[in-house]
């Protein structure tokens, strides 16, 4: 098969694609470092799933399988191709485990099945990329000249292996290979020098089209076959609710000494990501999936996650020369490459994270860039900065004075916090301590935590702010100084067992108070609830005759898991009928309330509207939430379609209460929702 151009031709283009790998390679390590050795065995498991076996893809129902189908042909065609190299040495050469044996006959029957099945699949792709294009796509011309490498390869491998049957003789189907010798009858009826041109045409054109294809990846997208499973491999394994520190502005707290020059917070420049930011970079498949289930992009802002990593990668590889030689000049990532817009668009609903099939990560990277703009340059949004000062100065971002915090338990008896006593400490947080409409939740909760004989304490006026918002906004120094004050509290008053009716406040105690230094027990309110239910200790006895409609909030469910128990305590409600809208459980869109959105001005479409609108789809009586952020924003929702009666939008707590004779019937809706 002529060994010499052969054997040039993989030196080659083995050389070029090492010395384009290299310098990718070597760009990552212009990045902060990351420690991502640990957990070895989960690491490999992880990878299988979500790598190998492609179990995130399918949440796409067409796409996602043919997807899985073109990676799962070209790993099995990855053998055939070293064997077709091979033949140019040795004419019948087989890797010596797949040779004339029953091992050997059955990878050449796999292989002839998947090269028609990557063959349709190929094909289908370029379809939908050229005919179909999916706003989540990006038109790329990549994008088709890869898929025509690689349907040119398939009918190549096919016409050479019909070729070979002839001169084994086969002349017609035959099971060992059957869509290859479907082709073997045209070939033998043509004249021989025509049929062998044919076949050398198809040994060639596949031998040497997957040299030119592995030379094309690291300059596109599809430098994601070689970067992505390694980038799984490689993933954060820790909680996704718990965000990253900043060493730098520990030490800042900590007066200790941060080096020459100016400290730096968070990332301005491309290179203070994380080598793993900068491999999540190249390993971005573009399918665009993060941008279709985002809240911002949905309701047209400036962000859209896809194009903000591809935007940055370009960037990254438009100065390659520069990080490479040592020469870089300083260029800020806001508002240079990336508009500030975008990074305070961000909701940090993780909607993007849950799709992505190669498991890139946005919530941490929006947060790094809120830092350098928040503590590096001190330049929040005014409404954040107001948000900021009120935690440090009256521990709640509204900036209430703390001693109306407790005013909530007026005309009822709450027990102050007492180690010994109780088990519990009913954490109330902010938004349920001072939002009017949300204190009703605190006050349903505690009844039926009486009811229960749960034994339980408040704070009170002591009561401080958990600083999740703070770390969501980027002021990492607001979010320390409360947390290392909080630790301190809680440790002295002996807290072992913390119950909260908020999301936000869950998920920072529960994933990222103990590497602070404090561990506890943490259950939200309606996880709480659920088992007090199932134990007997709460019996919802009293009818709630209504359609309810239950919205996922994201730290709850996305970020926690918590999907069963709110929608358990609903179903324990006789008459109650829960209805399920399409976007739910992780696919439930965010209310826009997250990130500290909720102390932010959103101009356009607004999140809070399209969720809303997409709840009511559902025809409820009732939305149910189990998180206040949530609350305030869908009663907006409904503010402005003119359905807010203060009872269209309650807490699974309120329901709870009603139906088991101690809430407010009054509070809830007894009409329709249009
Ligand atoms: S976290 Fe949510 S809002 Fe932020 S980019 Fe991802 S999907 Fe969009
Ligand atoms: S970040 Fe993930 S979901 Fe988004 S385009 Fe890239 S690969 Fe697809």
């Amino acid at each position: 098969m002529g060994f010499i151009p052969m054997a040039v031709a993989i030196v080659v283009a083995f050389a070029v694609f090492g010395w384009s790998a290299t310098r990718r390679f070597r760009l990552l390590t212009i990045g902060a470092p990351a420690h991502r050795t640990d957990r070895i065995g989960q690491r490999i498991s992880h990878m299988i799933q979500i790598a190998f076996l492609q179990w995130k893809m399918p949440k796409y129902k067409v796409m996602g399988p043919i997807h899985m189908l073109i990676f799962w042909g070209f790993l099995v065609l990855l053998i055939n191709t070293l064997i077709l190299w091979g033949r140019a040495f040795d004419v019948k050469f087989d890797l010596w485990v797949l040779g004339d044996n029953p091992l050997g006959h059955a990878y050449h029957f796999v292989k002839d099945i998947f090269t028609v099945v990557v063959l349709v699949a190929a094909g289908l792709a370029l379809l939908n990329r050229v005919v179909l294009r999916p706003a989540r796509l990006t038109a790329s011309i990549e994008a088709g000249v890869i898929l025509l490498i690689i349907i040119t390869m398939m009918v190549a491998d096919l016409v050479y292996s019909g070729w070979q049957m002839v001169d084994e003789g086969v002349g017609g189907f035959d099971m060992r290979e059957p869509f290859a010798s479907l082709l073997t009858l045209p070939l033998a009826s043509l004249e021989k020098p025509t049929m062998d041109l044919l076949g050398t045409i198809g040994y060639w054109a596949h031998s040497v089209l997957v040299l030119i294809f592995l030379n094309l990846l690291p300059y596109g997208k599809h430098f994601h076959v070689v970067t992505s499973i390694p980038n799984v491999f490689l993933s954060n394994l820790d909680s996704p609710g718990k965000l990253p520190r900043d060493e730098t502005i520990e030490k800042v707290l900590k007066e200790e000494d941060t080096g020459d020059g100016e400290p730096q917070f968070g990332v301005a420049q491309v290179q203070d990501f994380t080598w793993k930011d900068l491999l999540d970079m190249y390993s971005c498949t573009e399918c665009g999936r993060c941008t279709d289930n985002c809240p911002a992009a949905k309701t047209n802002k400036p962000l859209k996650p896809k194009t903000f990593l591809t935007n940055v990668r370009g960037h990254l590889y438009e100065r390659q020369n520069e990080f490479l030689s040592g020469q870089q000049k300083e260029k800020k990532l806001i508002p240079d490459v990336v508009d500030p817009e975008v990074v305070w668009s961000c909701t940090t609903c993780r909607a993007c994270e849950e799709e992505c099939p190669v498991t890139i990560t946005y919530v941490e990277k929006f947060v790094k860039l809120r830092r350098d703009l928040v503590e590096g340059r001190g330049e929040p949004p005014a409404e954040l900065a107001k948000a900021l000062r009120g935690i440090e100065t009256n521990s709640n971002p509204w900036n209430i004075s703390r001693m109306d915090r407790a005013k909530w338990t007026e005309g009822l008896e709450v027990p102050a916090f007492d180690a010994d006593a109780h088990e519990y400490l009913f954490f109330v947080g902010c938004a349920s301590s001072f939002d009017d409409r949300a204190k009703r939740i605190s006050r349903s909760f505690v009844k039926l935590l009486e009811k229960a004989g749960v034994k339980y304490g408040i704070l009170g006026t002591d009561e401080p702010c958990c600083g999740e918002t703070a770390r969501r906004a980027g002021s990492e120094s607001v979010f320390r100084m409360t947390v290392d004050a909080n630790v301190e509290a809680f440790k002295e008053l002996g807290v072992k067992k913390i119950v909260t009716g908020c999301p936000h406040c869950f998920n920072t105690f529960k994933n990222e108070y103990p590497e602070l230094g404090l561990q506890f027990e943490v259950v939200h309110h309606s996880e709480l609830l659920a088992r007090l239910v199932a134990e007997g200790k709460l019996k919802p006895t009293e009818k709630v005759e209504q359609k309810v409609v239950y919205h996922d909030g994201c730290y709850l469910g996305r970020y926690n898991g918590v999907f069963s128990a709110p929608r358990q305590i609903l179903h324990a409600v006789p008459g109650l009928v829960l209805a399920e809208v399409k976007a739910s459980q992780k696919r439930g869109l965010c209310c826009g309330g997250g990130g500290a959105r909720f102390f932010m001005e959103e101009h356009g479409e607004r999140v809070n509207s399209l969720r809303t609108k997409q709840l009511l789809e559902a025809s409820p009586k009732t939305i149910a939430t189990a998180c206040p952020y949530c609350m305030t924003m869908i009663s907006d929702g409904l503010k402005e379609k003119d359905l807010y009666d203060d009872k269209g939008q309650v807490d699974v707590a309120e329901i709870l209460a009603v139906s088991c004779g101690v809430g407010e019937r009054k509070l809830l809706r007894e009409e329709p929702t249009p």
